[in-house]
């Protein structure tokens, strides 16, 4: 099959590989209709996380029919279309049964690793690493799906998939992201980042009751699809954020700050420049600008909630500013399982198409390509969604 694979930091080939076969019982192969890339996938082609592998296919935003199921698998059949959430969850351990899917005890069979690095590991990912337990992705013509009785969902058939696929990561990211922000009624929400996680985060803060979303980015045409949510925009690289979120909030700074831009941040400031050549020499894991000025601006008592992917050790993060101000923080990689019910009835009830976020389609062989485009916003690019059929 032709799948997209890493060969190294800025190496992304598409090549032919063998097509994934069960292994265990509770497997299911997965015939691709839909992929998308995720910034999360800029962070592996830019060499930002570690114990990647020449060869490893990419990808965990993807969907499709199934066209083999393992003896364990009752729930799913053939012909079976499905979505699949990006974590991989077996759904019995403590996590599981505690909605932290996520977290999952049993997906990661290289736990030893991430364990050295973090204490505990979290569950696997599709796609995301040999340390995320080393699983082919899904930006290919087919995939093995681990634990396929608890994973995949299936959608209705009147829904395309372009509705549908993003409920695999950035809508329910998003949507964690803003309920992570203990929304009460007319609160003011400020998202940095208006990449597809910050577009769903911006909506979802709107649909769980915030008055207003000021959202902050550098690249017009995704401050423009800000707007057209209802959000108030500011320039990142132009505009002061920390005076103009004081003047926008009556002196007091937004009730939450929403980090959706994560460990690869830009900045106008001196701090961008020490992240740069700390990473660079391989002193520091993360850019985190956006985390220090998410924190600085938050209102005291508010909320700090990060979906941005951050993976290893930050220096000059303010922390007397987040102890001193009583900020809350919450943040970790999507319980995209525990979402998925009431997000796909918001797409079923009218109530949102998740598809307005696609700015390029494109058949699998243009992926290294528009990995590229992508990363570098380049020919207004904010989502693409690949064909591998
Ligand atoms: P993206 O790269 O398209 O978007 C990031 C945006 O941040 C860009 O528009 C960029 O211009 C902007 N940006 C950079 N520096 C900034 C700054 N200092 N201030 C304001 N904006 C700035 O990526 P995306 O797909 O939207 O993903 C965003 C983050 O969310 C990534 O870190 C990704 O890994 C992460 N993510 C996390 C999860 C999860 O489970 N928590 C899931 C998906 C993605
Ligand atoms: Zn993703």
């Amino acid at each position: 099959m032709k799948a997209v694979c890493w060969e190294g930091t800025n190496d992304i080939r598409v090549e032919r590989v063998p097509d994934p076969a069960i292994l265990n019982p509770r497997d299911a192969i997965v015939r691709v209709t839909s992929t998308a890339i995720c910034g999360s996938d800029l962070h592996l082609m830019d060499g930002f996380i570690p114990t990647m592998k020449a060869g490893d296919i990419l990808g965990h935003e993807f969907m499709g029919e199934i066209v083999d199921v393992g003896t364990g698998v009752t729930t799913l059949q053939k012909g079976d279309r499905v979505i699949v959430p990006f974590p991989i969850a077996c759904g019995q351990c403590y996590f599981c049964t505690h909605d932290l899917w996520s977290c999952c005890d049993n997906s990661n069979p290289n736990a030893a690793i991430a364990e050295a690095l973090y204490g505990f590991s979290p569950s696997g990912l599709f796609g995301y690493s040999h340390m995320m337990g080393g699983y082919a992705g899904g930006q290919a013509q087919y995939a093995r799906v681990p634990f396929a009785d608890v994973g995949p969902f299936k959608v209705p058939d009147h829904l395309t998939d372009e509705q549908v696929l993003f409920l695999t990561d950035i809508f329910p990211t998003g949507y964690m992201a803003a309920e992570n922000c203990n929304i009460t009624p007319g609160d003011i929400v400020a998202v940095w980042g208006c990449g597809p996680v910050g577009q769903f985060a911006i909506r979802s803060a709107f649909h769980l009751g915030a008055g207003r979303v000021i959202a902050i980015d550098t690249v017009p045409e995704r401050l423009q699809m800000a707007t057209q949510a209802g959000a108030e925009t500011l320039d990142s690289m132009e505009d002061d954020v920390f005076e103009c979120l004081k003047a926008m909030t009556g002196g007091l700074g937004p009730d939450a700050c929403i980090d959706a831009v994560g460990m690869e941040a830009h900045g106008a400031h001196l701090d961008y420049w020490y992240d740069k050549v700390k990473t660079m020499a391989f002193m520091a894991t993360d850019r985190a600008s956006t985390l220090r000025q998410a924190i600085h601006c938050c209102r005291k008592g508010g909320t700090l909630s990060i979906p941005g992917v951050y993976g290893g050790f930050i220096d000059k993060v303010p922390m007397g500013a987040a102890f001193n101000k009583g900020l809350t923080l919450k943040m970790g990689q999507t319980h995209v399982h525990k979402y998925l019910p009431e997000l796909l009835r918001l797409i079923e009830s009218g109530r949102i198409d998740p598809s307005f976020v696609i700015t390029h389609r494109a058949p699998i062989e243009d992926a290294p390509q528009l990995y590229k485009t992508f990363r570098d916003k380049q020919d207004g690019c904010v989502k693409v969604v690949l064909k591998p059929h």
